[in-house]
């Protein structure tokens, strides 16, 4: 078998569909013909830029997030002393996110601290602290998720403020922000009429297309690229 080396294939979602293939084959032998995007060296160029984007946006989310505790009231919910069970109310929820990305931001920035022998940070609000580790993981971004010396490290790095974003996008979420679905077309990856055109959290087009069944991502131009592709024959589209 002439697989492509999984340790260089990117490490982000732009390869969700292909892990998830790749999962059946070796645990069920289902084949599969996908093959994976490489990393340079370990994220794409489009999952990279996808990390960035949701990184610069942290003290808005943060902000509003802080908000959203202030409003927040414990009314309407159960509280059960000491049930396991027992839901979090609302205000809760955020001041758990809010931990979440002050911990997660401090983490990463710290370890550039050491790295590049920077002070450490005098005592600060965390606000205060969000604002400032975003700037410095944006200032030393491209040496933390391309070329640290332990991919692992930039591996890492990537999925933690990945995971934390779509945690902390989907509490702040408007109601009425709805992603645009792209009729017709087929994700490339799973193949399910599952793709739409990916908004943030504010309503604002990302300029990435998402598929909502096996999480696979393409920026904009490679999806119109796709679609040319998809409307042929599939033989030519296999042959592409
Ligand atoms: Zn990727
Ligand atoms: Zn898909």
């Amino acid at each position: 078998m002439n697989n492509v080396p999984t340790p260089t294939a990117c490490v982000g979602p732009c390869n969700s569909g292909w892990r998830r293939a790749e999962t059946a084959r070796l645990t069920k032998g289902t084949p599969h013909e996908l093959t994976a995007r490489a990393g340079q060296p370990v994220w794409c160029n489009p999952c990279a830029r996808h990390v960035r984007i949701g990184l610069a946006d942290f003290p808005e989310l943060a902000a509003r997030l802080m908000l959203e505790v202030e409003n927040a009231t414990a009314a309407g919910t159960v509280h059960v002393s000491g049930s396991k069970g027992r839901p979090i109310h609302g205000r809760e929820r955020y001041t758990f996110c809010i931990d979440d990305i002050v911990g997660v931001l401090n983490y990463w920035a710290e370890a550039i601290r050491v790295d590049r022998d920077l002070a450490a940070p005098p005592p600060r609000s965390r606000g205060a602290a969000i604002t400032a580790d975003t700037r410095l993981l944006l200032i030393h971004f491209d040496w933390m998720i391309a070329e640290h010396s332990e991919p692992a490290q930039s591996a890492e790095f990537g999925k933690d403020l990945n995971r934390l974003y779509r945690h902390a996008a989907k509490l702040t979420r408007t109601d009425d922000v709805r992603a645009v679905p792209c009729e017709g077309i087929p994700c490339r990856q799973c193949d399910l009429m599952a793709l739409e055109h990916e908004l943030d959290w504010q309503g604002r087009a990302t300029g990435y297309v998402l598929c909502r069944d096996c999480g696979t991502l393409l920026k904009e131009d490679e999806y119109e690229r796709w679609v040319k592709l998809a409307a042929q024959p599939f033989k030519k589209r296999a042959a592409a």
